[in-house]
């Protein structure tokens, strides 16, 4: 066994502390990564927080992940020592149900092993990146292109793949109108993504304060959703809602403001169900739909876009002592636009 150094969740109350952790054995599939950088992803704090149910203490978390490769089992064949890789937010599936045989293990019919608290294989509990190391089978691990900056690249690994799929799944390109709700740490690469595509991006943001960047990031128009009106005046504008927002939205509202056969796509995953009229979907022909990160070829394919379009997460590098803080300012929007750990100073 390897020990590694991390920050945990002692209990669902308690702030962060530094724990050290154990990682398997380097067994003939897997790959041993020196992490050197992690994401503070929204769903890390839902989860801590047992906001999505309750978990198993003391809890790693951490799934948008970056590092070296330092040691490869017997039969690996993809990653070599010294690559660059990536980790996102799954590192295993079963394989052999239809989804994973399709290539959409995050689809899987038995559900994917998840980066953190989740059951391994070996039934310990996974254990995220707010960590030195994570070993993790070859197929589940990114390859890294040394065009993307390597202190900023991590938040592609969650929040670049989330909202990439849903605007690849929906053919997002020229002539595509799509607005994107909330620009946290999804939305704005949401933004910077469809706007590379080709789309007329609209960001949807309750005040102004992010007006100017929206813009700086390729958005043609920025509307505070929080302005008395503001939704009204959008009725039947855009091809494709893409809804990053961490808490319930009122999503009449929204889908109003989609064209005839439109799809509001949430992404964002509050605890709370949302409530919805039929009538909002059957008039206009329109579409509420759900996405859940991507498959390891199509989170592959996004790395590379990034790569080719100069696409680079917003990112604020802090050091470990400051994750609780980095919580609380997340869960205030007072992130410009994402939270990424130097593992170093674990
Ligand atoms: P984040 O950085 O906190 O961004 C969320 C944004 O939503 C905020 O910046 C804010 O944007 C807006 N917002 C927050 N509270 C709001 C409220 N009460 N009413 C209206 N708008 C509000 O979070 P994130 O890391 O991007 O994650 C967003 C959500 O996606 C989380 O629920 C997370 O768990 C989920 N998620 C889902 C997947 C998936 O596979 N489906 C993957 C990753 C994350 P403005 O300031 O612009 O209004
Ligand atoms: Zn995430
Ligand atoms: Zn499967």
């Amino acid at each position: 066994m390897l020990t590694a150094k991390a920050y945990a969740a002692p209990s669902a109350t308690e702030p962060l502390v530094p724990l050290t952790i154990e990682r398997r054995d380097v067994g003939p599939k897997d790959v041993l990564i020196a992490i050197r950088y992690a994401g503070i992803c929204h769903s890390d704090i839902h989860t801590v927080r047992e906001e999505w149910g309750p978990i198993t203490f003391p809890q790693v978390v951490g799934h948008e992940i970056v590092g070296e490769v330092t040691e490869v089992g017997s039969e690996v064949t993809k990653h070599s020592v010294g690559d660059r890789v990536g980790v996102g937010c799954m590192v295993n599936s079963c394989r052999e149900c239809e989804q994973c045989r399709a290539g959409n293990e995050h689809y899987c019919l038995g559900g994917n092993t998840q980066t953190y608290a989740s059951v391994d294989r070996d039934g310990t509990i996974t254990q995220g990146g707010y960590s030195t190391h994570v070993v993790v089978d070859e197929d589940f691990v990114l390859t890294v292109p040394e065009a993307l900056p390597y202190d900023a690249v991590a938040p592609l690994l969650c929040a670049g793949i989330t909202t990439y799929s849903p605007l690849a799944r929906w053919n997002t390109g020229p002539g595509s109108r799509v607005a994107v709700v909330g620009m946290g740490g999804l939305g704005h690469l949401g933004v910077k993504i469809a706007v590379a595509m080709g789309a007329e991006v609209t960001v949807l943001s309750r005040s102004e304060s992010k007006k100017d960047d929206a813009l700086a990031f390729g958005a043609v128009r920025h509307v505070a959703t929080g302005d008395d009106g503001a939704l009204e005046a959008l009725r039947g504008s855009f091809d494709l809602i893409i809804n990053t927002v961490s808490a319930p939205l009122p999503m009449d509202a929204y889908l109003a403001t989609l064209r005839p056969e439109g799809a509001l796509v949430n992404v964002g995953a509050p605890p709370q169900p949302l409530p919805v009229s039929v009538f909002s979907l059957i008039i206009g022909g329109r579409s509420l739909a759900g996405s859940n990160i991507g498959s390891i070829r199509e989170t592959q394919e996004m790395l590379d876009f990034c790569a080719e379009h100069g696409i680079a997460p917003e990112t604020e590098l802090i050091s470990a002592d400051r994750i609780n803080e980095a919580y609380e300012r997340v869960l205030n929007s007072d992130v410009r636009y994402r939270f990424v750990i130097d593992t170093a100073t674990l």
